[in-house]
């Protein structure tokens, strides 16, 4: 990194991360070979793309502060192994503008308040084939929260049934700079390949899981009969209690029941 950090911009939610084991522990995580292909997403003042010019095939660093793009450009523009996109990463076609992106592995620390949106459209199909993001504590244990366990919901739900979810390690506050008030942890995601489930069956389960965990006190049963999204007619919900206990609460479904239950979704 520069010797200066610049000035930090909280509209673009930026904490640089400015402990160097850390900034090598990510990286690693990543496990960057010769032959990858890497996209980072919001590299700020390059706390990880410094660890990574020069180790991977190729880097596409996708940054939205016009100045601190100039600074990548500076440094790194000259390189041929090396592009800079000044763009909105959630305004990138990624399989659309990146060279072979079902190969690419794809890192970032970003901002906080476009975490899930930056992960949801990361796992639009088709899927790059692994992903190291740092994000909230919080949010790391709801995306890798077990059924029945603390925080598990549409997000675990949405996540798990498209790629493993494994959070590697927190990282403390105290690691950026300017300190934010929350704890972070690095997550590696890393999209099922093929995918398990069909483009049909996701659309379902995403609309079944907004819908049950919307109305996280009730009976899964009765979200299946009434809500105004699902609304099954009386004689399939009773046909699935047959099998499966719908008088149970929706956070102590797994993906594959909640799967099987979005079968029936017309
Ligand atoms: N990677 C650097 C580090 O670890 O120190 C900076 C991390 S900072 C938390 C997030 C970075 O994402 C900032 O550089 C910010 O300008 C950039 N950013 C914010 N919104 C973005 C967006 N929509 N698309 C691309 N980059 C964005």
């Amino acid at each position: 990194m520069p010797g200066r950090l610049p000035r930090a911009k909280r509209s673009l939610g930026q904490n640089f991360l400015v402990d160097g084991n850390l900034q090598r522990k990510i990286v690693g995580a990543l496990g960057p070979t010769p032959e990858d292909r890497v996209v980072e997403i919001g590299p700020g003042p390059g706390a990880l793309t410094d660890h990574l010019v020069g180790r991977v095939a190729h880097l596409t660093l996708i940054e939205l502060d016009r100045d601190l793009a100039i600074d990548l450009g500076d440094r790194w523009g000259q390189r041929g192994d090396v592009e800079i996109w000044t763009e909105d990463v959630l305004d990138v076609d990624l399989p659309a503008r990146v060279d072979g992106w079902s190969g690419v592995k794809v890192v970032g620390n970003i901002p906080y308040n476009i975490t899930t949106p930056i992960l949801f459209h990361l796992l639009e199909r088709p899927r790059p084939a692994e992903i190291v993001l740092m994000v909230q504590r919080e949010v790391a244990d709801r995306i890798v929260a077990p059924a029945g366990g603390d925080g598990y919901g549409a997000l675990s739900v949405g996540v798990q049934s498209v790629a493993d979810a494994e959070l590697l390690f927190g990282v403390p506050r105290r690691a950026f700079r300017p300190t934010p008030n929350v704890d972070s942890a690095i997550l590696r995601i890393t999209p099922h390949g093929p995918p398990r489930i069909s483009a049909d069956e996701e659309v379902r389960l995403r609309r079944l899981t907004r819908a049950v965990f919307q109305w996280r006190r009730k009976q899964i049963q009765k979200t299946l009969r009434d809500h105004p999204d699902l609304g099954l007619p009386r004689e399939v919900v009773d046909r699935l209690g047959q099998g499966i206990d719908l008088t149970r609460r929706p956070e102590t479904f797994d993906t594959d029941e909640l799967r099987t239950l979005a079968h029936e979704l017309p």
